[in-house]
């Protein structure tokens, strides 16, 4: 640290972000990256004629990304606007509502949702999960603050239904409610039915898990027009530019091919119940998900023993110290040998455990 630094950035802990390891080494299983490569149709949208048009600046109207997302999820593209990663998408969002303000989400969650109150100098309110990590929707009616739930949660898996968050919607008339969807395609129900009613609900949605493109740095935000233009607002006097031409592309691509989207989806759900049945009759236990992770407690061990015994195995899976998650660890949804991997590494595990 320098003496230069700014006063509010000396106390904050950033982001930790899950190990990249080099290619071949480890099974992978910390980041919720998908196992399946992206959909065919971003490969020809990525060809030499994209490549020469880096000569000129990306479209500072996020063309032709926006016009697919509002095509994809029915919509008026002035109820979309994207950013590099949902990240920046809800970075923008703290920007846009919460300066000076509150902001208010459950105490077991995204990590970075506390890391920006603190960046933001926004003050965060935490409202404990119940002892089972539901989340109760009567905590957050008349917040008194922007209230911000991920639905599916990470990296708990667990979700509420539409009629549950709607009950949050209509509570807060006088509060956006964002509600970060990045899982809600591994079965969540989506707010989005919700748009057309509620002028106080920001959805957003990355391109890193369901869709394959983790590295393009893709995500969305929608909501009202308005919700939007504040949004714009914040990204027009920031950067522009924000995402390049080939993300641009990319996202375009992938929005356009659901075919594909619903069949990694339906392999990755298939792939997580037979997971978590096999992990069961292991004696380990994972809390019913809506996403493509598990939170799984290994028997007679903590999160970060269980972490470092797949490790040891070159299995890479997350986990969160903390009075409520240190006993837990997220494992990814990987291909089908990756999760036999990882289940025949719990198993030996678990029996030299019981030497
Ligand atoms: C992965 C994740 C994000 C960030 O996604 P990017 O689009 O890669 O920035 C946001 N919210 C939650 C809950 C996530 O798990």
């Amino acid at each position: 640290m320098s003496r230069f630094l700014s006063l509010c950035l000396r106390t904050l802990a950033p982001y930790t972000p899950g190990e990249q390891p080099k290619e071949g080494e480890f099974i992978k299983l910390n980041t919720n990256e998908s196992p399946f490569p992206p959909s065919p149709r971003v490969m020809e949208a990525l060809g030499p004629e994209a490549a020469a048009g880096l000569r000129l600046y990306s479209d500072p109207g996020l063309e032709p990304l926006r016009s697919a997302a509002a095509r994809c999820y029915n919509l008026s593209p002035d109820m979309v606007t994207a950013g590099n990663g949902s990240d920046e998408v809800l970075s923008f969002a703290f920007q846009a509502f919460c300066l000076g303000g509150r902001v208010v989400f459950p105490d077991v969650t995204y990590g970075f949702y506390g890391i920006w109150a603190a960046l933001y100098g926004v003050e965060a309110r935490r409202i404990p999960l119940r002892e089972d990590f539901t989340l109760n929707p009567a905590d957050y009616y008349e917040a008194g603050g922007t209230v911000l739930i991920a639905n599916p949660n990470a990296p708990t898996g667990l979700a509420l239904t539409r009629d549950q968050m709607e009950g949050i919607v209509a509570r807060n008339p006088g509060n956006v409610v964002i509600v970060d969807e990045a899982y809600v395609d591994f079965g969540g129900e989506s707010c989005l039915p919700l748009l057309e009613r509620y002028d106080n609900l920001l959805i957003t949605r990355t391109f890193s898990k369901s869709r394959s493109l983790a590295g393009a740095r893709l995500g969305l935000a929608l909501g009202s027009p308005a919700l939007i233009e504040d949004l714009e607002r914040v990204r027009n006097s920031f950067n522009p530019y924000n995402l390049g031409r080939l993300p641009l592309l990319a996202g375009a691509a992938a929005l356009e091919d659901k075919d594909y989207l619903d069949a990694c989806v339906e392999k990755i759900i298939a792939l997580r119940q037979s997971t978590a049945a096999a992990l069961n009759r292991l004696g380990a236990q994972s809390l019913p998900s809506r996403t493509n992770f598990l939170f799984v407690r290994c028997p007679g061990l903590d999160g970060a023993a269980y972490c470092a015994a797949l490790r040891q195995r070159k299995v890479l899976v997350r986990h969160f110290p903390g009075p409520r998650t240190g006993g837990y660890v997220r494992v990814t949804i990987g291909g089908r040998e990756e999760m036999e991997h990882y289940l025949d590494a719990t198993l030996a595990i678990i029996e030299e455990g019981s030497k």
